[in-house]
């Protein structure tokens, strides 16, 4: 851990929460999450900064799905900066309509920039977000990315995405600016590329407003405040989204326990996470058991039989 993680972890910032005393394990469970598997859009496999600004400027306003034909046929027509410098504007226009990608400034504002890498930038982007965000029609939040994807040189990125993952797992609070705090904090240095496609990957397909924590594996369970609370709210997210059943919410409150003893006794915990356990009633043991076993399934708990006594910990 450097110095930097060190005073960050475990650290709280007015009115941002204290971040995971273990913030190092807690980036690479999420790093570790993405890698082994992640929804594979081409502009993933790329490192070329005009290609990934075609991508952004596209997924503005279009489904992800939906934009990659339109991003390999744009790239065909015009594989490169320069040549879409030298296209007629007339011919990207079009073609930004007929493939329905959105306001056809777009198309213009994406000509205007290629012009500009070419004039201004001898034809090699610029690299950091505040030179990025020159080139017409390019945001910060375009250029951040960009910055990430192609040179691993952006900040944290904060979308609604970010926010809501943010929110729910370390209880940062509806404020602009402490979500940029935590989220700069905890992004890990010079590691923005892996680690802004990872946390709104989790954003996309675990923490979407109907969460997905035990269906997606979240690597973060153990450690979320929301899956530790039940409480599943978040700024996009005003009332709690209704799940099938409340088995997750069940499921949080095992590890939240577990995370505070060392190991308990089934009938001990259960009583803990219920007021209607009964040992023998239809939410005793029996039900209790299942649970447990699915979360030992998951690897998050170890189940144990000794002596007639049946305890459980976390891994
Ligand atoms: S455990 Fe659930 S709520 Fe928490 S970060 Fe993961 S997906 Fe989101």
């Amino acid at each position: 851990m450097t110095d930097t993680d060190a005073s960050a972890a475990g650290r709280s910032d007015g009115d941002a929460p204290a971040l995971p005393a273990d913030l190092n394990a807690f980036r690479g469970a999420l790093v570790e999450w993405y890698e082994a598997d992640h929804r594979d859009f081409p502009w993933r496999r790329t490192e070329d900064p005009y290609e990934i600004l075609v991508s952004e400027v596209m997924s503005q306003q279009t489904q992800l799905e939906r934009v990659v034909p339109a991003w390999e046929e744009f790239l065909e027509e015009w594989p490169t900066s320069a040549d879409l410098a030298a296209a007629d504007r007339s011919d990207v226009v079009a073609f930004w309509s007929s493939h329905s990608l959105g306001y056809n400034n777009r198309a213009k504002y994406l000509h205007e920039a290629a012009g500009q890498v070419e004039t201004e930038y001898g034809g090699a982007f610029p690299e950091s977000p505040d030179e990025l965000a020159e080139l017409m029609g390019v945001g910060p939040y375009t250029a951040n990315a960009v910055a990430s994807f192609a040179f691993n040189a952006g900040d944290a990125v904060v979308d609604t995405n970010v926010k809501r993952v943010l929110h729910r797992a370390v209880a940062v609070p509806d404020d602009d600016d402490a979500f940029e705090r935590v989220a700069s904090r905890v992004m890990p240095d010079g590691e923005s590329r892996v680690w802004n496609n990872a946390i709104m990957e989790l954003g996309g397909v675990a923490c979407g407003k109907q969460p997905r924590c035990d269906e997606a594996g979240c690597p973060w369970r153990e450690r979320c405040h929301a899956y530790q609370t039940g409480d599943f709210t978040a700024p996009d997210v005003p009332t709690q989204p209704s799940f099938e059943g409340s088995r997750r919410q069940f499921r949080g409150r095992v590890v939240r326990l577990l995370g505070e003893h060392d190991e308990m006794e089934i009938d001990a915990l259960g009583h803990r996470i219920r007021v209607d356990y009964a040992p023998d009633g239809e939410h005793g043991r029996e039900w209790l058991r299942g649970l447990l076993t699915d979360l030992a399934d998951d690897g998050l708990v170890r189940v144990e039989e000794a002596d007639g006594r049946l305890t459980a910990r976390l891994r």
